[in-house]
């Protein structure tokens, strides 16, 4: 008797024509996310299986699973000859010792000498022959023991079902380029995105000597946990500091913030372009702080063509804290170092920024000059898996 995890696929079987194309971008995606592991995956029926494992990986081999978007659900299952003694006793192995169950099972070899309904029936009496304390309960049963009884004469017995991350293979949505802070936000904003099969780039930037090498290091290891989720992951790191003096020195304070992210907001659409993305990615949720209300981002959003998509925005921050806790990205996100927004944070900034006010002062700026110096002092580092 082996053991097997069965895998099963999620929304991707909704997509007709294309299923080929998300199906095998999510295999590509599944054995990379594995491939430290010694294993093979094969293919049956819209399934998937692995086999050949290590026991001891197995626990390992469940949270990757977990962790792969485009995968529905895992089972561990037991692998049975096709044989009525054998299938019996595996679903035994599984029976509970107390409450109820039920026995459901599938044949999809009509050479099996059962029908299914015969094998429900002749399991189950025998679970409740070796163990009389037991009652079957066809509704509601504390236990379900399913029987699949395969074409290629295995037969897989399992009973609880694990979720998985749900969602879209990454890469099957194109490419999009995240704002990328050492805060809670965006990195939960990342995971959210690769969810919909967005392949994650990022940009960060950073005001060297005013934020330091720790705080670069903050976001290399929120980059380093989101991986795990987005696969690869290419950082581009912007200097800021000129930018943020020129801004500080020529620019009312009040305006600070405002002029600072329609700079992010230039950089990292050029940055994007030059990347093949089709979209820009941040960590804003609508009021959160001033440069979040509907007059800020729309003061940001009105240097950029390219969507830009935010998936918090519509969040409470509770709501986002926990999804960072179940990645893994919350602790790394609440170590103190400063990022560059909080290094020229005025004391009031402007809430409602209005935006002939905005560009009256903008003018005061060489934007291309600044946004070119920035674009070509860009410094790369890849985080792949
Ligand atoms: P976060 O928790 O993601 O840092 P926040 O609540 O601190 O967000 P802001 O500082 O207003 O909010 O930033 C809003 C968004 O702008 C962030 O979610 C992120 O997408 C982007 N952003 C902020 N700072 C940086 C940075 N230094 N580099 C890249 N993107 C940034
Ligand atoms: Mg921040």
């Amino acid at each position: 008797m082996e053991k097997v995890i069965l895998i099963r696929v999620g929304e991707i079987f909704l997509k007709g024509n294309n299923k080929y194309y998300f199906e095998s971008l999510l295999k590509k995606n599944l054995k990379k996310l594995l491939k430290t592991f010694d294993l093979t995956i094969s293919e049956s029926q819209n399934r998937l299986y692995i086999e050949g494992y290590s026991a001891e990986q197995e626990t390992e081999i469940i949270e990757t699973l977990q962790r792969v978007f485009g995968l529905h659900s895992a089972s561990i299952c037991l692998k049975v000859k096709s044989d009525v003694a054998d299938i019996e006793n595996a679903a035994k192995m599984l029976a509970p010792t107390s409450g109820t169950f039920r026995i459901t099972a599938k044949r999809a070899d009509k050479t099996y000498p059962q029908t299914s309904m015969t094998v429900a029936k002749n399991v189950g009496a025998s679970i409740l022959q070796s163990n009389p304390s037991l009652t079957v309960d066809l509704f509601k049963p504390d236990k379900e023991i399913f029987i699949d009884i395969r074409e290629n004469r295995f037969t897989y017995v399992y009973s609880d079902t694990i979720p998985c991350a749900q969602g879209m293979p990454v890469g099957c949505s194109g490419n999009g380029m995240l704002l990328l802070s050492g805060g809670i936000d965006s990195p939960v904003a990342a995971y959210m995105m690769a969810k919909r099969g967005v392949r994650i780039f990022a940009v960060h930037f950073h005001s060297f000597p005013y934020t330091s090498t720790q705080a670069l290091d903050k976001v290399f290891r929120l980059a380093d946990v989101l991986k795990r989720y987005t696969m690869n992951i290419r950082l581009l790191i912007v200097p800021f500091t000129a930018i943020q003096e020129e801004i500080h020195h020529k620019c009312p304070q009040e305006l600070m913030i405002t002029l600072m992210r329609r700079f992010m907001m230039r950089i990292a659409q050029r940055i994007a372009l030059s990347n093949q993305c089709g979209c820009l990615i941040t960590g804003e949720s609508l009021g959160q702080v001033a440069s979040q209300t509907m007059d800020s981002i729309n003061c940001s959003n009105s240097v950029v063509n390219l969507p830009v998509l935010r998936p918090l925005i519509a969040m409470d921050k509770q709501d986002i804290i926990e999804i960072s806790r179940k990645i893994g990205t919350f602790d790394i996100s609440i170590e103190p170092h400063q990022d560059c927004c909080t290094v020229f944070l005025p004391k009031n900034p402007a809430i409602h920024p209005k935006i002939d006010f905005v560009l009256k002062h903008e003018t005061k700026l060489d934007i291309d000059a600044l946004v070119d110096a920035a674009v070509n002092a860009v410094e790369i580092k890849d985080f792949n898996i």
